[in-house]
């Protein structure tokens, strides 16, 4: 039996490991990509305490600090959660745990392009990580559709490979931290394509055209070798909603300032979240936030499993 079961390995979920370890209590983290989207993302600039950190690094060193306060990790997938008595069973591909609470800080996965081509293309010319499959663009023409700040992140990294990078994005301006769009208008390489959707992606083995829905320079067929797709994320958040968690018109778990849902005994923390304002940092403060909430919770109640 453990105190606390936390769902999800990201920084959001090491961090909350790491806090409730901290208070003494018996913890396990269950995650299928220990780590998280973090491992992800080159430069961290924006982490207080490291001028710039990888992702990777970053990680390591969380997943460091909550195995040295006793949290145990499982690299492995939970599939499925329910009620037993007034304590929660966890069960793994292989494996079912006992928890007094849940600390769910499962965070996202990638928002799909869904236009002809985007699938039959997918890891051939359509990528999801700019970090993973940027090297196959070096001196080639490569895009990245989408306006927020991964997008931004995405064709950055991408323009230290590829000899061109477009960005297309729907709306008048693409939105990301001020410092890189600095660096994007500071850019040779960088073009930003603006009022513009792909609609189809074309070619024969490899990526040979991005077709989009108005004419840019004379065509509406922008060729490229390859597209990254940055158009946002999805939450994970159906485990939750299994035990009744409410949930916001986008699928992110409804949480209070103690990272309390409405359901006694669940917190959740990190990017499956409502929270507006998703950074490592302010995943790792609500991890931590979970985690005393949860400590409160195991110590105020009596348990019968
Ligand atoms: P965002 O939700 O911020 O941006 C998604 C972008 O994709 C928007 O420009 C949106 O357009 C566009 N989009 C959505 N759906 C489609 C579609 N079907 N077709 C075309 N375009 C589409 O996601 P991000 O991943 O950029 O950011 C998520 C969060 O993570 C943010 O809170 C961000 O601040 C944070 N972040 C932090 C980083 C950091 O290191 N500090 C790095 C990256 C992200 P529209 O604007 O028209 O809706």
């Amino acid at each position: 039996m453990y105190d606390v079961v936390i769902i999800g390995g990201g920084v959001a979920g090491l961090a909350a490991g790491m806090y409730s370890g901290r208070l003494g209590m018996k913890t396990l983290i269950v995650g299928d990509n220990l780590g998280g989207t973090i491992t992800l993302t080159t430069g961290i600039e924006n982490y207080p305490g490291f001028k710039s950190i990888s992702g990777a690094e970053l990680a390591g060193k969380l997943r460091e600090h909550a195995q040295e306060y006793g949290a145990e990790l499982l690299e492995d997938l939970a599939i499925d959660v329910r009620r037993a008595g007034n304590c929660f069973e966890i069960s793994t591909s292989g494996k079912k745990f006992l928890s007094k609470c849940i600390i769910f800080a499962t965070g996202t996965k990638h928002r799909k392009l869904e236009v002809p081509g985007a699938e039959k293309f997918e890891n051939q010319g359509v990528h999801y990580c700019a970090l993973c499959d940027g090297p196959f663009y070096r001196d080639k023409v490569a895009a990245v559709i989408g306006g927020g700040d991964s997008a931004a992140k995405e064709a950055l990294l991408l323009a230290t490979y590829a000899k061109k990078v477009y960005i297309i994005y729907r709306g008048e301006k693409i939105r990301p931290e001020s410092i890189n769009a600095k660096r994007i208008e500071g850019s040779k390489k960088i073009e930003v394509i603006t009022r513009a959707n792909v609609v189809e992606i074309k070619g024969d083995a490899n990526v040979s055209c991005a077709v989009l829905d108005r004419e840019y320079k004379g065509s509406r067929e922008l060729e490229v070798d390859g597209l990254f797709v940055a158009i946002g994320s999805v939450p994970l958040s159906e485990l939750a909603k299994k035990l009744g968690v409410e949930t916001n018109e986008k699928g992110e778990i409804k949480i209070d300032r103690q990272a309390k849902t409405n359901v006694g005994g669940i917190f959740a923390a990190g990017d499956v979240t409502d929270t507006a304002f998703k950074q490592a940092i302010t995943g790792a403060a609500e991890g931590v936030t979970a985690a005393y909430s949860a400590y409160r919770y195991v110590n105020e109640k009596e348990f019968m499993c």
